[in-house]
């Protein structure tokens, strides 16, 4: 039975997890002034929430968004994340602000620059430019696509180019909502590309890569329910920004895996766990032990609350006896309290 574990180590320990897609910028939306109006639907919160609180964001607030989402992956035992930005008044640069800021908690960062036309060509180029920059400097990353239904034919096409050109996937949103025109991909996929939700694809949808699974944000969000155990294609497991406790969201998967098909065991969700070391061979090697013993996915499935005592990555212990070891957690939690704050006035002032 495939554990994540490795023969030889202790029945409390694992392998570092792995966030196969998050948002580290929404680290800071939690107790963000309410929207304008109260979303109806997946569009509307978008619009409302999400595009407002991209454009707000600056080089400050990417930075202590990312620390701490960083800071909380870590304390969750999880030591990798895919990660997927987009910040339309703070592009440039943007992608090394957030690499650098997990290199300083510890935690391995595969980043990506979402681009759109959202905001016309000019902001299509800029997010281009600003995945080729990073990716040409050595960065470690993906080419980033919002998703098909923002992006005109010519930057999907430009962002495939990219990518193939980096020998990197591409990261991609892809049919969340109903209204994803996800068609518009075929031709370009491959099988490095990074598929997120898939929510609405026919089973026989024929686009190559892996699909990331995010139930709780979908649940949350009332796109439906992916079913990704139907695809072809491997299957991961991310938060798409909702923190990066994969525990946590691995018993969200096998709830909502059982409410579709009660015959879904502990074994077929924890499965999607393992896909992220697709990006992150090394994760495998890092240790993470645990306040509870085996970590067995039959036993985890039904036990909340599991956590990590110590975590080593790349053999260096970067959190033990509660704490962050290279960082001092509580400085970061209060100045991205501060940064929120700023960044919430400028939600408040927005029209
Ligand atoms: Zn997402």
């Amino acid at each position: 039975m495939d554990r994540l574990v490795g023969e030889a180590v202790n029945p409390e320990q694992t392998a570092g997890l792995v966030c196969a897609h998050h948002h580290l910028y929404s680290a800071l939306a939690r107790g963000m002034p309410a929207p304008p109006r109260t979303p109806t639907g997946f569009q509307e919160i978008l619009e409302l929430v999400w595009w407002r609180l991209d454009l707000a964001l600056d080089a400050d607030t990417i930075e202590w968004s990312a620390k701490l989402g960083a800071l909380e992956a870590l304390e969750r035992g999880c030591t990798a994340i895919v990660d997927h930005h987009e910040s339309p008044h703070a592009i440039d640069g943007s992608l090394s602000i957030i690499a650098d800021a997990c290199a300083e908690v510890g935690v391995r960062v595969n980043c990506a620059y979402g681009v759109t036309d959202r905001h016309g060509s000019e902001g299509a180029a800029a997010g281009l430019a600003e995945n080729d920059r990073f990716l040409s400097g050595g960065g470690r990353g993906m080419v980033g696509i919002h998703a098909a239904f923002t992006c005109d034919d010519d930057t999907i096409a430009a962002a495939a180019e990219m990518a193939e050109r980096h020998d990197v996937g591409v990261h991609v949103h892809v049919a969340e909502g109903e209204a994803d025109t996800w068609t518009r991909l075929a031709g370009h996929t491959a099988d490095n590309w990074w598929l997120v939700h898939g929510v609405h694809l026919p089973d026989d949808h024929g686009l190559l890569g892996t699909i990331i699974h995010n139930p709780r944000s979908n649940m949350n969000n009332a796109v439906g329910y992916a079913r990704p155990q139907r695809f072809s294609n491997p299957v991961g497991l991310g938060t798409d920004g909702i923190g990066a406790d994969m525990l946590d969201e691995f018993r969200v998967a096998f709830v909502r895996a059982r409410e579709h098909d009660v015959t879904t065991t502990p074994d077929d969700t924890w499965s999607w766990l393992d896909t992220g070391y697709e990006l992150f061979p090394e994760a495998r090697n890092d240790r993470v032990t645990w306040d509870y013993q085996p970590m067995d996915p039959w036993r985890l499935a039904y036990s909340p609350g599991v956590s990590p005592t110590t975590v080593e990555i790349d053999g260096q212990v970067v959190f033990a006896d509660g704490a962050a070891a290279l960082v001092d957690g509580d400085e970061i939690r209060h100045k991205a309290a501060e940064a929120a704050q700023r960044l919430f006035r400028k939600l408040e002032n927005m029209t």
